[in-house]
């Protein structure tokens, strides 16, 4: 089938040419045939590169109205945004950023790019335009599985069905074992497939030999592991990416952690990889490019290992840093990147090979095993477009795990998708939502909108009865919920906490750390007291506490203890509290000036990690001010905290 025997438009037929594409690739004609330009509900569940995106403009360039294409992260919500803006006549709009906004301009838009989190604040804050959607497209649509967002997903998808019941939805899930579930759920027709346009193979390491899954084994170049120095993981991983790169290509190697990724980052610069790849001046530039970005040590190491041609990438750098890794490494600028598996879930990064040096994870107490739709999603990394002749995915292991490796990955299949619904947390989240919008206004009418989920779908007896009378408790005993009428209706709290974005808990925090605060004698009110009042809600991560901080920390909220809503013999969960004021502290810092570069140094945090809680806490003194304005109390301190924090004020010089 051929792009000029679609129902497009000549500009959009012209456009796609332009980009190298005439024929459409089997999934796309698949898409086609079930009726993805007719309206059609479609689900796909296809492999990495096998051009998903084309198979989405397809659906929403023939939609009758307005689209919206819904991804889970970002980085990815910019990449699509930047692909569909190059289509022609096509006016794109895009949602990340603020939680809590209307967004009410992006009405005026043929196409809107949003994560669902985004989504779901629109629909919760009324926005009009959900009901005019003629397309939806959901990215990534397994993250169903996905503990906290994956309720959020399902809950809105169901709310959007409502509101716009004609809407075609085009949902893209990676390969997974139950794509008909999901299809079954949407009333979809399924389109699945593993086709790919590079090749893949992939293969387990062990004994200085890789065993392929088309039957073949290859010896590793120059490699012997009865060498001590050649021998454990690192090293076998260091000589396959070695060989990939010497014979033209660029790696992806996998790895547990942060330190792991830079580690690694360290131990292959010894490679020469610049020089094997032939880079050497564009990795200087990459370098170079990396210090305009922003200083932080953490930054200067990426340059100086960018220019031997290696790179690190994980949440612990800033946002920016990581994009300057993904576009060089895309333009061929890197011949290598260590990666913690967030890489895997992200922007578009091929590489010739793959290594998967680790497959498990710390789980806090232990290790265990990742799921194989993780690993397949590194895998599947592997094989550039138009450039190498295969993909090859590696996981490393030695003589005692290879058959495990080889049973669970390379002829494992994916996990199903199941759905997260029945947590607790995400009812008392989305019920309070769904009656805070006006959706329901009872327990029943409460359980007839969660009957739309892909959780009632696949369940016989959706028995969430239970639980949705005792949040419903819970939320009228957090004023959020008052019986009304026979039924229930959201109090004025409630509808705030709903708006803002925040989750009940973070709510019912908000308002007792409020309450406490208006008690307090106003000098005492200072950034911290604002600062430790947000950063003790559910809603903000954690940060890590060490041994030795420990001390330290006691006795600095022993210091400023007048400034806090928290009392230390108030809380049930000391140690968290700990970690939460160890983030106000740091934010705290920030206000008062301290450069982001010295605040990373001196508290052992990533710069992304300061950079994502410094958003996050505009969000929730947002919130708060929100809140505390429902209850009548005035704190100018959240505001002027929040003003302190803007970007202009922490982005490194
Ligand atoms: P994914 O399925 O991972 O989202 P993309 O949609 O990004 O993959 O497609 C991967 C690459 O394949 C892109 O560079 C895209 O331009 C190209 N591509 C997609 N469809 C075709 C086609 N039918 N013919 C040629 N190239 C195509």
């Amino acid at each position: 089938m051929r792009v000029d025997d679609l129902p497009l438009s000549p500009e959009y037929v012209e456009h796609f040419r332009a980009e190298g594409i005439e024929e459409l690739y089997p999934p796309q004609a698949a898409a086609v045939e079930a009726g993805v330009c007719e309206g059609r509900d479609v689900v796909a569940a296809v492999p990495t590169a096998s051009g998903k995106t084309l198979l989405a403009q397809l659906g929403l360039l023939t939609a009758d109205g307005p689209g919206l294409y819904v991804c889970p992260l970002r980085a990815l919500a910019r990449e699509k945004y930047e692909e569909f803006d190059a289509l022609p006549g096509v006016s794109v709009g895009i949602s990340t950023g603020d939680f809590d906004s209307p967004a009410a301009e992006l009405a005026d838009h043929d196409v809107v790019v949003a994560t669902s989190e985004k989504v779901d604040s629109a629909v919760r804050n009324g926005a009009a335009w959900v009901a005019d959607l003629a397309c939806v497209v959901v990215d990534e649509v397994h993250l169903l599985g996905a503990p906290g967002r994956g309720p959020t997903l399902e809950v809105t998808l169901a709310t959007l069905r409502r509101r716009a019941p004609d809407v075609q939805v085009v949902a893209l899930s990676a390969t997974v074992d139950n794509p008909e579930h999901v299809a079954a759920w949407l009333d979809a027709e399924l389109v699945e497939s593993d086709w790919r346009p590079v090749d893949l193979r992939t293969g387990v390491y062990a004994d200085a030999a890789v065993r392929f899954d088309d039957g073949t084994t290859a010896d590793v170049d120059g490699f012997d592991p009865d060498d001590p120095a050649d021998g454990g993981d690192t090293e076998a991983t260091a000589a396959l990416v070695r060989e990939a790169v010497s014979s033209g290509g660029q790696a992806l190697a996998f790895v547990r952690s942060r330190r792991e990724a830079e580690r690694l980052a360290d131990r292959l610069r010894e490679e020469g990889l610049a020089d094997a790849a032939e880079i050497g001046p564009d990795a200087a530039a990459v370098a170079e490019e990396v210090r305009d970005a922003g200083g932080t040590e953490l930054g200067e190491r990426l340059a100086e290992s960018a220019a031997w041609g290696v790179a690190f990438h994980h949440a612990g750098l800033r946002s920016q840093h990581r994009s300057v890794v993904e576009n060089a490494f895309r333009d061929r600028r890197l011949a290598v990147i260590c990666a913690t598996p967030t890489l895997a879930a992200g922007v578009n990064v091929p590489a010739r090979r793959v290594v998967v040096r680790d497959q498990q994870r710390y789980t806090g107490t232990g290790t265990e095993w990742l799921p194989a739709l993780e690993v397949h999603q590194m895998c599947g990394r592997a094989g550039r477009p138009h450039l190498d002749p295969y993909g090859e995915a590696v996981l490393v292991g030695d003589a005692d795990d290879r058959d495990e490796l080889w049973e669970r990955y390379v002829e494992g299949e994916p996990e199903a998708v199941e759905s997260q619904l029945r947590d607790r947390d995400a009812l008392r989240t989305h019920t309070l939502a769904l009656v805070a919008t006006g959706i329901a206004n009872s327990q029943a009418g409460v359980l007839e909108a969660l009957g739309g989920t892909f959780y009632a779908s696949r369940t016989p007896n959706p028995d969430l009865g239970g639980i949705v009378g005792d949040v419903i408790g819970e939320l009228i005993e957090m004023d959020m919920l008052a019986p009304d009428d026979g039924g229930i209706a959201a109090t004025e709290l409630g509808e705030q906490v709903s708006r803002q974005y925040v989750t009940p808990r973070t709510g019912e925090r908000l308002v007792a750390g409020l309450r406490t605060a208006a008690a307090m004698d106003p000098a005492d009110v200072t950034p911290l007291t604002a600062l430790e009042l947000v950063c003790a809600t559910p809603d903000m991560h954690d940060t890590y506490l060490g041994e030795r901080e420990r001390a330290a920390m006691y006795q600095y909220a022993r210091e400023h203890g007048s400034e806090l809503t928290t009392g230390m013999g108030e809380t049930d969960d000391f140690e968290g509290w700990l970690e939460s004021l160890k983030t106000a502290r740091v934010l705290a810092e920030l206000v008062e000036g301290v450069p982001p570069e010295e605040l990373v140094a001196d508290y052992r945090i990533g710069p992304g990690d300061l950079e994502s809680r410094v958003e996050r806490t505009e969000w929730l003194l947002g919130a708060a001010g929100a809140v505390a304005a429902v209850l009548g109390i005035d704190l100018p301190a959240l505001e002027s905290t929040r003003a302190s924090l803007q970007p202009d004020s922490t982005e490194a010089p």
